[in-house]
């Protein structure tokens, strides 16, 4: 028997869940390192044998995918967040396990705020092969899945791809910072705030459907580069290039079912989590290397 098997493990969103279920399991293609008592299985979650002691009493979130718009092929959509969903989906369905999986907020394309119930039109492959994933695994499992649509996550231990970690890199070394669109609003939700709704989601069974998990307030990328310039007291030197990938001019989540069925609100603002992922970084600097040169 397995209590809480998280897919997608070693990835951002999965090593802070990770962190707070006690004797978890985890399985990733990517090799990590845990600390505590994590049952870790390197595997595809698309091939077998990781899967063994998968039950009804399993819960399995399901994290693991092709991570962002500019980050994947339409080729890797396909086959990590849509094939791979579809196979963890028919587990489920077999077994009686639980399952709760990472959609995102990249599926609803069209004007803010989004709420679970409007009409979706994703702009980008990824947004599009996140919705397909979302609707097969509901189908799969007779309804009883529970999608969780992410906004934009940030926080310590964040991809360095990703516009705080540059962005707050950039600060730091005072090198430029490619920003395709500064106006462009978003939903930041801090991490530690996405892990707790998911924990709130594992310990509400009847929860299922699709549910926003955002901070429900929107700010400009500007704004953000502002605070990240403020909290490291430098300035960064933004240049601004076009995308190649289309993506929605805004999004804000309607989080009311997210408070309704999970009893989850937002507590971290924007300027708290990006002081938090600022001090991560500056004390990760500051840590001394694990080889010194002889
Ligand atoms: P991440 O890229 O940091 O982690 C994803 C992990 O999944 C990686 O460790 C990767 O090795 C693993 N993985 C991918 N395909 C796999 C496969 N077929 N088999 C086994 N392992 C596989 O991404 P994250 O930011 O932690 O996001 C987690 C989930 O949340 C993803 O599904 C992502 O699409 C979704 N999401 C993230 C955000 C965000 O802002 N980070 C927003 C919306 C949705």
């Amino acid at each position: 028997m397995c209590g809480v098997l998280i897919t997608g493990g070693a990835g951002f969103i999965g090593r802070h869940l990770a962190a707070s279920v006690d004797g978890c399991a985890v399985v990733d293609r990517a090799p990590a390192e845990f600390e505590g008592a994590v049952d870790f299985r390197r595997a595809d979650v698309i091939e077998t044998g990781w899967e063994h002691d998968v039950d009804a009493e399993t819960t399995i979130v399901h994290l693991a995918g092709a991570s962002g718009s500019r980050d994947a092929t339409p080729a890797q959509c396909e086959r990590d967040n849509f094939d791979a969903t579809v196979r963890v989906a028919e587990l489920a369905a077999a077994t009686g396990a639980r399952l709760i999986l990472a959609s995102s907020s990249s599926v609803y394309g069209g004007p803010a705020p989004n709420h679970e119930d409007d009409r979706c039109a994703p702009l980008n492959a990824y947004g599009r092969s996140k919705l397909a994933a979302e609707q097969r695994a509901l189908e799969v499992t007779g309804g009883a899945a529970l999608a969780l649509r992410f906004f934009t996550v940030y926080g310590p231990g964040q991809r360095q791809n990703m516009l705080f970690s540059r962005a707050i890199e950039a600060a730091l070394t005072e090198q430029p910072l490619v920003v395709h669109d500064g106006a462009a609003m978003r939903d930041f939700t801090y991490v530690d705030e996405t892990v707790r709704a998911i924990g709130l989601a594992i310990d509400n069974p009847d929860a299922c459907g699709v549910i926003n998990i955002g901070a429900g307030e929107t700010h400009s990328v500007a704004e953000a580069l502002a605070i990240v310039e403020a909290v490291t007291d430098r300035y960064i030197d933004v240049i601004h290039r076009e995308s190649s990938v289309r993506e929605p001019f805004e999004t804000h989540a309607d989080v009311e079912r997210a408070d309704e069925v999970l009893g989850f609100r937002n507590e971290t603002s924007l300027g708290t989590g990006i002081e938090r992922q600022v001090a991560a970084v500056s004390s990760e600097s500051r840590r001394p290397s694990a080889s010194p040169a002889s």
